[in-house]
């Protein structure tokens, strides 16, 4: 088999690099080691910033989204039994986020990429990737019990962070950054309406909680935990006990019970993870696969699809004219703009959460912290020009 770029992995980054190409007139495969309904079912992510909407729309995609998702002009920043409002389009020049989960995302762009003929390799094993000094660089993977090999122009990594392509790079060629945090999110979705119009972000003595949701009937929510906690410890009534003490307020707000979902339901250890460069070679990498940032910030998914729109840019200067300066660039382009990301998602990481041995010190600076953003409206605008995303050619 041959094609221009063979993409391994088809989430986001893969499948969204995938749709773009097409859209240049350049041919690619996805090899995707799950099965399709296992990624169009996979609850992830769940908040687009303008330029990502902006993007689905331009190339065609963004038909249901515009229909279902739920566009939100502000966050809601919950300390000390108050709500505190930051109206992220006021401050942001008009800009807004979107609410409209990553497995739908991936879904439509399933569909678009298969109605135009495009090919996806679900459930394809074994995948390694070969050559990738050489020109020709190669993918080997299995399918139907058959061995296969892929040879391309160029190989996209977005294969996330526990995919292959990064691990083939050899040795000393990365220089790895890198932070576990001494907490992680135990995340569930419920059956329910939303409890409140926009997402809360609550800080409590007993740890950070969010409210969130993926449609008018589906609240997602999340509470802060240990990273070494068995979900099975967590009873329904444990979850709801602690959602209850983490969102309470000192007026009438309530939090809207319904079935928690079996899908959807685990424990994500917080990290903040990313190489320099971002690529090898023939082998560019996107996405989760180069990076990890803490989702406090809502970036992961985004900053995926910003990696993807640099490296078709640097794809499309290089069919066209042969020039490779783009793509030479490629790693450099997408860091800086991750090294904004790692730095927003880190700072409200630190603001929100309980550390462990906190002692009182650090939790009354991170209240005085929240209570800065929430009153100073510069401080609040740094807040929502982040959230919303930057600009790409900021
Ligand atoms: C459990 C979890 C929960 C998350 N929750 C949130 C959240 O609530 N909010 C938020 O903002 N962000 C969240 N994120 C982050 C966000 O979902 C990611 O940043 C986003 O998925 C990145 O997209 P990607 O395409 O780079 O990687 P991925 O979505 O990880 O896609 C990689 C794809 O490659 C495939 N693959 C892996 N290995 C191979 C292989 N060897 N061969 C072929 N295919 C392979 C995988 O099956 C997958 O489909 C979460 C991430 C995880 C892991």
């Amino acid at each position: 088999m041959r094609t221009q770029v063979g993409i391994v992995g088809g989430g986001p980054a893969g499948i969204v690099l995938s749709h773009l190409l097409h859209l240049q007139g350049i041919e690619s495969v996805v090899l995707e080691d799950r099965s399709r309904d296992y990624v169009e079912k996979r609850i992830r992510a769940g908040v687009l910033e303008q330029g990502t909407v902006d993007l689905l729309i331009e190339s065609g995609v963004g038909d249901r989204m515009k229909k279902e998702g739920m566009v939100h002009h502000g966050i809601e920043l919950r300390f000390g039994g108050q709500g505190h409002r930051i109206p992220l389009s006021d401050l942001a020049g008009g800009r807004a986020i979107t609410i409209y989960g990553q497995h739908e995302v991936v879904k439509d762009l399933i569909r678009a990429r298969l109605d135009a003929g495009g090919e996806i390799v679900f459930e394809a094993e074994d995948v390694s990737v070969h050559d990738l000094e050489s020109q020709r660089p190669t993918i080997r993977f299995r399918k139907d019990g058959e061995d296969q090999e892929l040879t391309c122009d160029v190989i996209a990594g977005c294969d996330g962070f526990h995919g292959v392509c990064r691990p083939s790079i050899p040795d000393g060629v990365l220089t790895v950054y890198e932070r576990k945090y001494p907490f992680a999110w135990l995340g569930i979705l419920v059956e329910a309406p939303p409890s409140s119009e926009e997402l809360i972000y609550s800080y409590h003595e007993h740890g950070f909680a969010l409210h969130s949701m993926r449609s008018p009937e589906l609240t997602r929510l999340y509470i802060q935990c240990d990273p070494d906690e068995d979900i099975g410890d967590w009873s329904d009534e444990r979850i709801w006990k602690e959602l209850h003490t983490r969102f309470a307020t000192e007026d009438d707000w309530t939090l809207n019970e319904g079935p928690i979902l079996e899908t959807g339901k685990g424990i994500t250890p917080m990290r903040s993870f990313l190489v320099e460069p971002m690529q090898y070679g023939r082998l560019f990498l996107a996405g989760d696969a180069a990076h990890v940032v803490t989702p406090t910030g809502a970036k992961g998914m985004n900053l995926a699809i910003a990696d993807v729109r640099v490296l078709v840019r640097a794809l499309g200067e290089f069919y066209e004219s042969g020039r490779t300066d783009l793509l030479d660039r490629y790693s450099e382009t997408c860091l800086r703009r991750v090294w904004f990301a790692q730095r927003f998602s880190w700072w409200m990481t630190s603001m929100l959460h309980r550390f462990d041995g906190d002692n009182d010190f650090q939790h009354r600076l991170q209240l005085t912290e929240l209570d800065y953003v929430t009153s100073s409206r510069v401080a609040a605008t740094t807040l929502a020009e982040n959230y919303v995303g930057l600009p790409m050619d900021f």
